[in-house]
């Protein structure tokens, strides 16, 4: 038996369990276990003052060696007397060794029997740690527990590997032991031994043997199951001395904690706290919340109602929520306290439970809720393991390879912009081609109270991007200077897609806006933003119903399912209507279709038609202008169809649209070839019916 430095005092085992509380001395203060070590990294306790971890009960930190020895180096701890008056921390300290760290952060390491060999993460030298070093950095930070160098490997390692490894650890304890000295420092040696219960019990007997004053478990954590870390964790505590403290070094959540304390363990560390703080979590008596939940956002209660610490005492949920929300350091702080605080109080409430001998009542308490998340506020999990349908009336989600969605008509297997996102698409065929922005943008002269407003029929509302591909545009100019009033009446008689999306908002990120909601729930939506802007739907039948349209049109955004499910929509007659309905203003339609016949239909209902840009696999697309769109000044210069489309038409198989009448074939012919469109064309005269057309 070697005599400890720690002046170890076993206060109390508990019944039916291998949990033990006890109390040493170090250089610096009183001891009491189990314990919570937070861990400080770079000598700080992120985002925590000292004197907080005083207040919470910390009685030893944590620091790393690896780190403290690239930055700031020992030489500063020499010359500035060690660890305690650098970082003003007048309790404990434990150096862990940098064994763990050049096992998990591999910068060009080699070991040998000497000892690792790294190149720094900072400034890329090449730095020797043998035990020497390591022991000679710990003695100049000062610690008042020192870790004796271990060589770490994973958990799941092969038994040879493993064998190795408890050999070099156990060379390198002895080297590490020789290296203190006479120096009043604690050490603790690291058991090693991977998921070998044959070479655990090796390498605590052989180190028991030395003279340290405490044990590492080491070796877990790093790749094994939470059962089989438990079961070694109990199997190795159990082989140590029952006068020595037992750590289980990197350890763990609240109920990791408690189970191992319930296995034998005193001491543990982990960064755990102050990580989950900074991510807007935290560990309370009504489980485990995450801070940035919606649940929160009224929430003028307590963080946790049983805890007394001082973000408790004094902020609401509320406001804690609003601060992660915002990414506020004093969010991280203010949880990171209450997070270590939780820790400690749970360390007290276990020593009691020891001392008092009902720890085993305790143990099943806190293991009943410990793994818990937010009891009040459960977070539904059916609705987050189930996913959403994606079929909604004769809808579905449809995911291009190319990763955007769609909806798609499931009846007719079409799918709205399947060849390019939504948005994209809306904003190239619609918004750009119709010169929305300049549209809407007012010049110098003209006053926003007397401004003309923009009318735009959005027909086919669909899954909503070309309205959204609108507002955005709208949305985007306002910002920039003053705009003309915008109503957008869109046309639709069946909303199952847009409530299909609209679920999926995810999918389609455009609908994370508060028009689709309100058109959905209300049918018209006001932005609250831009007076000036609004969202009308008219639901049914477009032909039936545009007369309830209280503005003729400016735009037109002609967005329907194809001839094959919605033909009535693409004739000649259909056409005709939406011409009227212009009332001989200027408007343009704009429409994704190229095909013959729909641009014939577009011009024998009095429109003048161009070619619209390409879209998708489309080479082009179709902009139809009335009489007083086309001789504006001011419109914007279209490509029309000339004589040569003309000549197509005229040899084409589907001359005429299904439902004109064979008797009213010649009328149709009149009224394209006696366009004004192609009448003042010169080539029009070399056309075969120029001569019929003139008799
Ligand atoms: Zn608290």
């Amino acid at each position: 038996m070697h005599p400890s430095r720690l002046n170890f005092h076993l206060d109390a085992r508990a019944t039916g369990s291998r949990a033990r509380a006890a109390t040493f001395h170090t250089l610096h203060n009183e001891v009491r276990t189990p314990l919570f070590m937070p861990v400080g990294t770079q000598a700080t306790v992120k985002a925590q003052l000292p004197q907080t971890l005083e207040d919470a009960g910390s009685q030893i930190l944590l620091v790393n060696t690896y780190h403290l020895l690239l930055r700031p180096g020992p030489e500063v701890f020499r010359r500035t007397g060690g660890i305690h008056g650098f970082m003003s921390w007048n309790r404990s300290v434990l150096t862990d060794s940098g064994g763990f760290q050049i096992f998990s952060l591999p910068h060009s390491r080699s070991m040998s029997e000497e000892g690792a060999i790294f190149q720094s993460y900072l400034d890329g030298r090449t730095i020797l740690l043998s035990p020497e070093v390591s022991v000679e950095t710990q003695k100049a930070i000062g610690s008042d527990i020192m870790m004796a160098l271990d060589h770490c490997i994973a958990s799941t390692a092969d038994e040879a590997t493993a064998r190795e490894a408890i050999e070099i650890t156990h060379r390198w304890a002895a080297r590490s032991l020789a290296a203190r000295g006479d120096s009043p420092q604690s050490m603790f040696a690291i058991v090693q031994g991977a998921l070998f219960p044959e070479l655990r019990r090796e390498s605590a007997a052989q180190l028991s043997e030395m003279a340290f004053d405490g044990f590492a478990i080491g070796g877990l954590a790093v790749g094994e199951s939470k059962s089989e870390r438990e079961e070694m964790c109990e199997f190795t505590a159990q082989l140590l001395p029952e006068d020595k403290p037992r750590y289980l070094m990197g350890v763990g959540t609240p109920l990791d904690i408690l189970e191992a304390v319930h296995r034998g363990v005193d001491m543990f560390d982990c960064i755990m706290p102050t990580q989950l703080a900074q991510r807007g979590a935290v560990f309370t008596s009504r489980g485990f919340l995450q801070m940035r939940r919606g649940v929160y956002k009224y929430a003028d209660e307590k963080l946790d109602p049983a805890c007394d610490c001082p973000t408790c005492r004094r902020y609401s949920r509320a406001y804690l929520h609003h601060l992660t929300k915002t990414g506020e350091t004093l969010g991280w702080q203010l949880l990171g306290k209450h997070n270590i605080h939780f820790y400690h109080q749970l360390m007290r409430e276990i020593r009691d439970s020891i001392l008092a001998g009902r720890f085993l009542d305790l143990y099943q308490e806190k293991r009943a809720f410990l793994h818990e998340s937010d009891m009040d506020n459960p977070i539904r999990e059916q609705r987050a393991k189930r996913p959403k349908s994606t079929k909604l009336g004769d809808y579905e989600v449809h995911k291009a390879w190319e990763g955007f969605a769609s909806i798609r008509q499931i009846s007719s297997g079409e799918i709205m912009h399947s060849r390019t996102a939504p948005m994209e698409e809306a904003t190239r065929l619609y918004v750009e081609q119709s010169n929305l922005g300049d549209r809407v943008r007012l010049s110098a002269s003209e006053a926003p109270e007397t401004a003309e407003p923009l009318v735009i029929w959005d027909v086919g509302l669909g899954a909503a991007a070309n309205a959204m591909a609108a507002i955005n545009c709208y949305e985007e100019q306002a910002v920039l200077g003053p705009v003309r009033p915008m109503h957008v009446i869109s046309f639709e008689n069946d909303l199952d897609s847009l409530r299909l999306a609209f679920r999926h908002n995810r999918d389609f990120p455009y609908l994370r806006h508060s028009g689709p909601a309100a058109i959905l729930t209300d049918g018209r939506w006001q932005s609250r933003q831009h007076p000036g802007l609004s969202w009308v739907l008219i639901p049914g039948n477009f032909l039936n119903t545009m007369a309830q349209a209280t503005n003729p049109p400016d735009l037109i955004f002609y967005d329907m399912f194809s001839t094959k499910t919605s033909g009535d929509l693409w004739t000649f007659s259909a056409f005709r209507q939406v011409f009227e309905a212009c009332a001989g203003r200027a408007a343009e339609l704009f429409t994704y279709t190229c095909s013959t016949a729909n641009r014939a239909a577009l011009l024998a209902a009095g429109f003048f038609v161009a070619r619209g840009r390409n879209a998708g696999e489309k080479l082009e697309t179709t902009i139809a202008l009335t009489p007083a769109a086309f001789h504006s000044p001011l419109a914007p210069r279209r490509e029309m169809l000339s004589n040569d489309w003309l000549e197509k038409w005229n040899r084409s198989a589907a001359k005429f649209p299904a439902e004109v009448e064979a008797l009213e074939h010649s009328h149709f012919e009149d009224l394209i070839r006696g366009h004004e469109q192609f009448r003042n064309s010169a080539e029009a005269e070399r056309l075969p019916f120029a001569t019929k057309n003139s008799e």
